[in-house]
């Protein structure tokens, strides 16, 4: 296959960078199938006077006339979902049948939701005896996102979707493992009609990061990442007051009552940990199992798990693609071992897979450990690969202790028939996404963010519209 060469866009054309190119490697072979060059500071200044100069413009168009374009990027990306979605499974591994399902459909549902918000969003207006005053919101000028590598897609799309909307012009990072698919995004925003300056891309690691931190005309930055990332971005962005919104990672825990329906709740631990080989922010990788139910689900999770198709992420029977790193699979390989050695037993998987054809891959088994309790390293340390711990309990208060006993607070899952109980625990939970009898499932116009240590702000719903503007309070005296 012959290498590309990645380059950052900057006001709609490729720029070529001085700085030394790195590697992009497909996970599911090991092979080099792009050189990436990264952005140097100048280069994200030069993006950012383009930025600012398209944004004045954008943001004095009509609300209705953004919204317009912003849904002809919806159904540029429905049309090319295919294409797409090929493309960031070189990427990130994942399998096809996921991104092609979920990863774009969902970019292309946020661009239509803040369409929507673009024509519709307004401020507020008051009376009093002798004057009259009203609120706008107003868009911040040049937003930043700073990307993960498991979801490129859709991080790009959450976050380009409501700044656009808002009246912003965003500067995209994409994780440095995964620039392919925003270069495509940039050219699919080309042909809806996007003006340019408008969704521009620079590639680099910390380094450019930092220089976006740093820059004293971004606004705003978005970053999806780790917590310790988070911490670093914020410290960053002080100097400049930027406006930070903070996805972070988690350690969500998913509780198993005795009265659940049973297959339900054995399916969806399976999908809150191994979807996109477990490489999920808000997995529910602590599975809390009533005491009467844990063996019975234990043994079903764990025959399921041994059932599940590792391999090439293009053909549709597969259900397991690859680690996005030789490193990254190193270190979720670690933690299965460290977990073994504290007394966590492993029940199915544990190992690296080599499929055949695809022996240079990072592919590891899903891995479920049983036996496992509150201090483990498995249990309290985000892995972001397909690991669950099964963990037992008795009774619904030391469930609900249990599973608040972590210092992230992204997701949470309830498995129960019981009407009374998943609303009362939902409301104990401290966590910015519940889901009851169903994990992970974020339909637009619904915030997804964290609390605690997983972060700040919420993507995907009306907060982000406020996350991306600000409020101008105008008073009138009669
Ligand atoms: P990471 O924190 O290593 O990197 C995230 C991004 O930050 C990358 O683009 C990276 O280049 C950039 N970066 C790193 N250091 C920086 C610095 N000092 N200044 C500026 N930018 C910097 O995360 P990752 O390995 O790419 O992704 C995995 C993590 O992301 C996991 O912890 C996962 O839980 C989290 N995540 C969270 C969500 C969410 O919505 N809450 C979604 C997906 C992933």
């Amino acid at each position: 296959m012959p290498i590309k060469t990645i380059r950052s866009i900057i006001n709609g054309k490729e720029v070529a960078s001085k700085l030394p190119p790195f590697d992009k490697i497909y996970p599911a072979t090991g092979e080099v199938i792009a050189s990436v060059e990264p952005a140097s500071p100048d280069m994200l200044d030069e993006a950012v006077q383009h930025a600012a100069e398209a944004q004045r413009k954008w943001a004095a168009m009509a609300g209705h006339e953004r919204s317009r374009i912003l849904n002809n990027i919806a159904q540029i990306l429905r049309d090319h979902n295919e294409a797409l979605s090929a493309i960031e499974v070189q990427d990130v591994g994942k399998v096809y049948a996921e991104a092609v399902s979920a990863d774009v459909p969902s970019g292309a549902e946020a661009f239509e939701f803040f369409a929507s918000l673009a024509a519709t969003y307004h401020g507020t207006s008051h009376k009093w005896p002798e004057a009259i005053g009203y609120t706008m919101r107003v868009p911040l000028g040049v937003c930043a996102g700073i990307g993960a590598w498991n979801y490129p897609v859709q991080v790009a799309c959450w976050k380009a979707a409501p700044a656009l909307a808002a009246g912003n012009a965003f500067i995209l990072k994409p994780s440095e493992e995964t620039p392919l698919t925003a270069n495509a995004l940039a050219d699919l925003f080309d042909i809806a009609g996007l003006p340019q300056g408008l969704f521009q891309v620079v590639h680099g690691d910390h380094e450019i990061g930092q220089a976006i931190c740093a820059h004293p005309q971004i606004a705003k930055i978005s970053l999806t990442g780790g917590v310790d990332t988070g911490k670093l971005i914020m410290a960053q962005s002080a100097q400049t007051l930027k406006k930070v919104t903070l996805e972070l990672g988690g350690k969500a825990p998913l509780l198993v009552f005795d009265d659940c329906d049973f297959d339900l709740a054995v399916q969806t631990a399976l999908d809150a940990n191994f979807y996109t080989s477990g490489e999920v922010c808000s997995n529910a990788t602590r599975v809390f199992v009533q005491n009467s139910l844990a063996e019975k689900f234990t043994n079903a999770v764990t025959a399921r798990a041994k059932e599940m198709v590792i391999g090439d992420p293009m053909q549709p029977e597969t259900q397991i693609g690859a680690m996005i790193s030789e490193g990254h699979m190193q270190s979720v390989l670690a933690h299965i071992k460290t977990a073994e050695q504290q007394g966590a037993k492993i029940v199915a998987g544990g190992k690296q897979v080599h499929p055949k054809e695809l022996e240079g891959g990072y592919f590891i088994e899903p891995t479920i450990l049983s036996d496992c309790t509150d201090e483990m390293d498995c249990v309290r340390k985000e892995i972001f690969g397909p690991v669950m711990s099964v963990l037992t309990f008795a009774s619904e208060a030391e469930a609900v202790r249990r599973a608040n006993d972590t210092p992230f607070g992204l997701g949470a899952g309830i498995m129960t028939r019981d009407i009374s109980r998943a609303h009362r625990v939902a409301d104990q939970l401290q966590a910015g996404n519940i889901w009851i009898n169903s994990y992970n499932l974020i339909p637009p116009g619904l915030p997804f963010g964290g609390s605690k240590q997983s972060g700040f702000g919420r993507e995907g719903s009306i907060y982000a519209m406020e996350a991306y503007t600000e409020v101008k309070a105008v008073y009138v005296q009669l």
